[in-house]
């Protein structure tokens, strides 16, 4: 449970335990009985106040796996028992333009789990149930849960890239969507190099790993110009260093829901010429849609793309965060809650 924002060290206590009662589902909601839940960077955006709840106290956690425990009496998508995956689209107006034409992650109302709405850093959690995914066989919980943020948001971002077969595809930023991106490009653009940037020297070797055929650090200049690139950091240095490696024409695709201002006076190292002149675009990625979200499960499946996970027990969720905070990533992390969670 998140009582207050703050900066979250290893003293802080911001994140705390708490008995709350199994919360009440409407009538066209179910109740899901949490099993794991994966953590994402954008948790320490609410924590830290850059993208502060709309509610407190809230329980954080957008990537849940569980089983429907009850169902609302309007609730016949599913049946008790059910495995389903919650997602951070925990509802839109489903009325408004963007919501009418498939673009339910720009609704003014768009409403994310773990923010708005409790969410899976829980034993149980309600959503409605056309907000709710089946997860393939193929995956197990903890396998399932990351692919429900940072690889549903890595296939929105990589398909807003615009990338073609054959053409050099960036990362900057190598944590949880990182790396499902770089398998999801494999399989996709088969004739696509990938350059990776990124901040250690194990999340390079990692990169190494999975196929990339260049890994350096964010400042390096990669041995190509690339097509595309894909931040998933949460600063600016590397948005000015992405640009400069662009093509003529060439896309870079921010993925973060919030950027720190540390070190925001690296915009002021911006040149026309170099880093947007030919026609270079930015473009942001905001939330996702219900449809990325099943889209992505059916190909994560197909290929199979599967997650390189760390587990840890939902209450070191604080430490969980803080590794995620001083980068030390290996894949994505995913909280457990224990069958009969005691404090
Ligand atoms: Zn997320
Ligand atoms: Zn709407």
């Amino acid at each position: 449970m998140l009582r207050e924002t703050g900066t979250l060290d290893r003293t802080s206590s911001l994140l705390t335990f708490t008995d709350i009662p199994v919360p009440a589902s409407a009538d066209d909601e179910i109740l899901v009985k949490v099993s794991v839940c994966a953590v994402c960077h954008t948790e320490l955006d609410e924590i830290e106040g850059r993208m502060s709840p709309s509610r407190l106290p809230v329980v954080p956690g957008h990537q849940v796996v569980g089983r429907v425990a009850r169902r609302g009496k309007d609730a016949r998508r599913f049946a008790e028992g059910d495995r389903v995956g919650i997602a951070w689209i925990h509802s839109s107006c489903g009325a408004c333009e963007f919501c009418l034409s498939g673009q339910e992650n720009l609704c003014a109302r768009f409403r994310a789990t773990g923010r708005d709405a409790n969410g899976g850093y829980a034993e149980y959690v309600t959503v409605r149930e056309d907000f709710a995914y089946p997860i393939p066989g193929t995956f197990s919980d903890v396998e399932a849960a990351p692919l429900l943020c940072a690889g549903a948001i890595g296939y929105r971002s990589l398909r807003l890239a615009g990338l073609n077969d054959g053409q050099n595809l960036g990362l900057t930023g190598f944590g949880a969507s990182g790396h499902l991106v770089l398998k999801m490009a494999r399989y996709r653009y088969p004739r696509s190099n990938v350059f990776v940037f990124a901040r250690g020297a194990e999340e390079r070797e990692f990169a190494r790993e999975l196929g990339a055929v260049w890994a350096g650090a964010a400042n390096e200049e990669p041995p190509d110009l690339l097509h595309a690139i894909i931040d998933t950091t949460p600063v600016w240095a590397p948005v000015v260093a992405a640009l400069k490696n662009l093509t003529p024409g060439g896309r870079l695709v921010v993925n973060a829901i919030r950027k720190e201002d540390l070190d925001k006076n690296a915009l002021l190292s911006l040149e026309y010429p170099k880093h947007l002149w030919l026609e270079k675009e930015i473009k942001s990625v905001a939330n996702v849609t219900r449809r990325d979200v099943q889209e992505f499960l059916a190909l994560a499946a197909e290929v199979p793309i599967r997650p390189e996970t760390q587990e840890y027990p939902l209450r070191d969720a604080t430490k969980a965060l803080l590794e995620l905070k001083e980068g030390k990533i290996r894949g994505a992390k995913v909280l457990r809650i224990p069958d009969e969670f005691r404090q």
